[in-house]
């Protein structure tokens, strides 16, 4: 079985050590591809290390998530933050390193919705960004669907003549969210939690999105799936949201993974 893990952080305070172990369990489980998701400069930065050290399976993805505007805490230090981002993207692809989208990024009101204004300048300023540069976004959404999808409409709007122009990761939203980023160009991409016992909505949502824009990811090591929980989560786990979307939609394993890493290499121009 081909699988491709769409988002996975690699934590600092693991260590390099640690990526070792899980990326030989990744390849064992059929693991062909991954991408390293940034957010923070720390993150960001493993997720860069994590490419060069294991250039043929891993791509990154890089860029300021909404927990940054606690540090940004003012339009001036975004325009900075962002004019940084430009550079390093630039100054990586020179040296060969494969940054294969900006991310992740996005909104999240659920646990600061007092940063909104500021959340909404950093997310549309790295779009714009995204644009300019011919990458996709990976976008991050919690408590801010109308929010988002104003700002990804204007995003789609600087992406003339691209198709397909990111990805809603992690999804856990209604149908009508699902099928207004599709009209926009998005992949839906699915994790661990469709395995969760309360899920059922999600899974109602996740039969019916096309199979041409059905992405997984583990969003490792956050949020493993059943039968895993409770363990820190890993690329290699990948394979069980593989076999409940398989399940859900009636289809083989094998015809879904196959399906989704050629999504996910259409996506992060991947080969
Ligand atoms: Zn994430």
């Amino acid at each position: 079985m081909e699988l491709f893990d769409t988002h996975v952080h690699f934590l600092a305070q693991e260590g390099a050590f640690a990526m070792e172990p899980v990326m030989s369990r990744a390849v064992q489980a059929g693991v062909v591809g991954l991408v390293a998701v940034g957010g923070s400069c720390d993150l960001n930065k493993t997720a860069v290390e994590a490419t060069q050290r294991y250039p043929g399976l891993v791509s990154a993805a890089i860029g300021f998530d909404r927990s940054q505007t606690d540090e940004l805490m003012s339009m001036p230090l975004i325009d900075d933050a962002v004019g940084r981002l430009r550079r390093s993207v630039d100054g990586l692809r020179a040296l060969g390193t494969r940054i294969c989208a900006i991310g992740e990024i996005g909104l999240d009101y659920h646990y600061a919705e007092g940063t909104s204004v500021l959340q909404q300048s950093l997310f549309s300023d790295q779009c714009s960004l995204a644009a300019s540069l011919h990458l996709p976004v990976v976008v991050h959404c919690r408590d801010a669907e109308e929010d988002v999808l104003r700002i990804l409409g204007a995003y789609r709007q600087q992406c003339r003549g691209r198709e397909l122009i990111g990805v809603l990761h992690c999804f856990t939203g209604t149908l009508g969210f699902a099928e207004r980023l599709l009209e926009l160009g998005f992949m839906i991409s699915f994790s661990g939690i469709v395995t969760f016992r309360n899920a059922d909505a999600l899974r109602d949502v996740a039969r019916t999105i096309p199979l041409d824009r059905l992405l997984v990811e583990t969003d490792s090591p956050f949020l493993a799936p059943i039968p895993h929980r409770g363990k820190k989560n890993e690329p290699a786990f990948v394979r069980d949201v593989v076999n409940a979307l398989a399940t859900l939609r009636g289809i083989a394993p094998d015809a879904l993974a196959r399906q989704t890493t050629a999504n996910a290499r259409a996506l992060f121009a991947f080969n």
